[in-house]
């Protein structure tokens, strides 16, 4: 006899009838909650669908790759949810073992249509049965573990994740969904009482059915349709409560990955015509962040990891990512039309389409969206101080750890700075801060020192300009640290002793360097930067600068992602890169018994470790053996718990900087510790702002460990 079952058998022809009409009360409630996000979303400011699908099929395909891809890695393969343990083991477990009931349950539907319409389509027999059969019991029960580690994580509750009463109706609706399933099973095995492989194809039915052995088969017949009523009314409920709960994460979630800005460090620039025609710089309501910012923060399921990786909240400032993200999906939910914010973003920017009608909590399901989402919590807020603090904004060091960390990748990076925008653009930054963008704006540097000293530190040791050596290959952009300030002028000097040793075509802008103005746009200072870019734009462009070198990360990042936005194209690469290149090129040559420091440590910095995917080149450098590369390195680096992408940030990104911080919070402290645990005696370091920062941080506690950058323990090596 061929393996196989009825889809509804034992189920009377009414249920089935009420089954099917359940269902689509069931669709048309969960439709309507989609709907309702949908709206919500819809308040930003518009993205282009239409241009993703613009073109012929070969362009519609280039545009639209990246995000599958990003579904295919991080959604289906769950890419960025690996790697934590217990967490991620929960979360895989019960996405597989639910992807593959979701799939099996479609596909027994499909079976049961098409065989409805014409027997001969029916494909639930034979081997197909006995692979389908095995394939769900055994993933069910994987399923089932991912329920019970989530609940047993919830019984613990870490501190950074969130957690709500739909929590446990989530998780105790799906051990039930699993529990009466296996149970509708074991009573099916028993009243059907299927022989050979098709009672030996569900296993773990068949040990349930051992339960139910007693009853007669009518009786496990009864049972059989009671349970699969439960059954079903549970995963009804739970399709239906899908977009009030938590769970809504696995629709917003997906569509984030694919429609989300994948690009560490860059930011969307403002034009004076926005500015004019909106009446306002960056976002001050709710409706000003795009639809892709307002759709990710429904894809946040509070997991806490960013909170975990953040250096403010680490150092107890009033910051945490994933209240920002919270707190921005709350007041988009109150849809405050009233708010004078509100108001005037709708009087600035008629193109914003309306809000929709009716508060969310008087709709039909409301009692399910009180009971899912906050909605009353934030009843007519304005965005910012009553929603986001101003200290909150200042917080953040821009390094990028959150975005990093989170699994659906939300950006609370761009939300604070474009909020920063505003806030700066309404006067509300003061202080030492303001003063460096005075500063900047002034004299192109933050320190405010004379722009005719910024190639003082370059007297006597040969660096030439580009008026002296037109025909350079290579420029070398030294950045406002490394031309002002005394102990990044070592770095330079160094640098220069070793292009020199190396014998480098290269040149230096010399007083017609300006700040890159990394630090302006971070705070918000937008057109700032555009001033300070435009203007270094115009010096590069009247030397034909193609190739830049820097050693300082930020200067890196903002030549290499902000410049492009306004004309200016080069290639440029961090020192340790290029070190790294020219030992490997035997331009440089470690020598035999030169000084090397074993007990060493490497602190990557963020914009250059994270944001740029930069962090075997400087410990290649530092542990070069003599001699050459081909030998193994020199000796191994005491490495640091969070390190290369995983970083921590020492505190000064993102303007930070120029801001005073109290000294038992400051983040380079903290870093500073996590470093003196190595044992280490140096700390090398690749950044002007980290060799501050983390000399500051080191100081406070010890005074027998030297912090120095790549380019000075490669040049004391080389005896330069
Ligand atoms: S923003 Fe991302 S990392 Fe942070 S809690 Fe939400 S989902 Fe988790
Ligand atoms: S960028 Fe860094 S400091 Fe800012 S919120 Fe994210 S983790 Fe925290």
């Amino acid at each position: 006899m061929i393996p196989t079952r009825e889809t509804f058998g034992n189920i009377p022809h009414e249920s089935v009838i009420v089954f099917y009409c359940l269902t689509v009360v069931t669709m048309a409630v969960f439709a309507n909650g989609v709907w309702r996000r949908y709206r919500l979303w819809r308040q930003g400011v518009p993205i282009s669908v239409a241009q993703l699908l613009a073109g012929n099929l070969r362009e519609i395909w280039s545009k639209l790759r990246p995000g599958v891809g990003r579904l295919l890695e991080e959604g289906l393969g769950q890419a960025r949810v690996r790697g934590r343990g217990l967490p991620s083991f929960a979360h895989i477990w019960l996405f597989v073992g639910f992807m593959v009931l979701l799939l099996g349950t479609t596909l027994l539907e499909i079976d049961h249509l098409a065989s409805g319409a014409f027997q001969a389509l029916k494909f639930h027999k034979g081997t197909y049965y006995v692979v389908y059969e095995f394939t769900l019991d055994v993933f069910g029960l994987l399923f089932l573990a991912g329920c019970l580690l989530f609940l047993w994580r919830r019984t613990r509750r870490p501190p950074s994740v969130g957690h709500r009463g739909t929590d446990w109706y989530v998780i105790l609706s799906f051990l039930a969904i699993g529990i009466t399933g296996y149970l509708a099973e074991g009573l099916r095995i028993v009243w059907q009482h299927p022989t050979g492989i098709a009672a030996h194809c569900s296993p773990v039915g068949l040990v349930v059915s051992g339960l139910f052995s007693s009853m007669t088969k009518s009786g496990a017949s009864s049972a059989h349709l009671t349970v699969w009523w439960i059954h079903s009314m549970l995963v009804f409920g739970f399709i239906a409560s899908l977009p009030y709960t938590r769970l809504f994460h696995t629709i917003a979630g997906p569509l984030n990955l694919f429609f989300a800005q994948p690009v560490l460090g860059r930011m969307v620039p403002v034009t004076m015509e926005e500015v004019e025609k909106t009446e306002r710089i960056g976002v001050s309501a709710i409706n000003h962040f795009n639809q892709q910012q307002l759709l990710s923060l429904d894809a946040c399921m509070e997991c806490g990891r960013c909170e975990e990786a953040c250096p403010a909240f680490a150092t107890e400032k009033p910051l945490s990512p994933k209240r920002v993200v919270q707190n921005l999906k709350g007041l988009m939910e109150t849809r405050s039309p009233k708010s004078e914010t509100r108001k005037k973003a709708e009087i600035r920017d008629p193109n914003q389409p309306a809000q929709p009608r009716l508060p969310f909590r008087t709709s039909v399901f409301g009692f399910l969206s009180g009971f899912g989402f906050r909605v009353s919590d934030f009843p007519l807020r304005a965005l910012h101080e009553e929603t986001i603090q101003l200290e909150t904004l200042w917080s953040c060091t821009t390094c990028s750890a959150c975005a990093r960390v989170c699994p659906v990748r939300l950006d609370p990076v761009t939300l604070i700075t474009d909020m920063r925008r505003n806030r700066l653009g309404e006067g509300a930054l003061s202080g030492t801060a303001a003063t460096a963008l005075r500063r900047m704006q002034s004299s192109g540097n933050p320190w405010g020192l004379p722009a005719s000293d910024r190639a003082n530190w370059a007297e006597g040791i040969g660096a030439p300009t580009v008026k002296e050596n037109p025909n350079f290959e290579l420029l070398y952009w030294v950045g406002c640290a490394g031309s002002y300030d005394r102990r990044a002028q070592r770095v330079a000097k160094a640098v220069v002793k070793l292009l020199k040793q190396a014998c480098v075509n290269f040149a230096i802008l010399g007083n017609e360097e300006r700040c890159t103005g990394d630090s302006a746009r971070r705070l918000g200072d937008e057109f700032l930067f555009q001033e300070l870019a435009q203007a270094n734009i115009a010096t590069l462009a009247k030397y034909n600068v193609r190739r830049i070198l820097t050693h300082c990360p930020h200067c890196m990042n903002s030549l290499r992602k902000d410049y492009p936005q306004f004309g200016g194209n080069y290639t440029v690469v961090h020192h340790t890169e290029f070190l790294e290149q020219l030992l490997a090129e035997g331009r440089l040559l470690v020598p035999e018994g030169g000084p090397r420091e074993e007990a060493m440590t490497y602190h990557d910095p963020c914009y250059l470790a994270r944001v740029n995917g930069i962090h075997e080149a400087p410990r290649n450098v530092l542990t070069m053996p003599p001699g050459g590369r081909a030998k193994p390195p020199a000796f191994g680096l005491r490495e640091m718990p969070r390190g290369r992408e995983k970083t921590f940030c020492c505190g000064a990104g993102g303007g930070r900087m120029w801001m005073e911080e109290e000294p038992q919070k400051r983040v380079c402290t903290l870093r500073a510790k996590e470093a003196l645990a190595t044992g280490a005696t140096t700390i090398a370091v690749a950044c002007p702002f980290c060799l501050t920062m983390i000399t500051d941080g080191v100081a406070a506690q010890t005074e027998s460990t030297q912090i120095m950058d790549v380019a000075e323990i490669l040049a004391a090596r080389l005896k330069l």
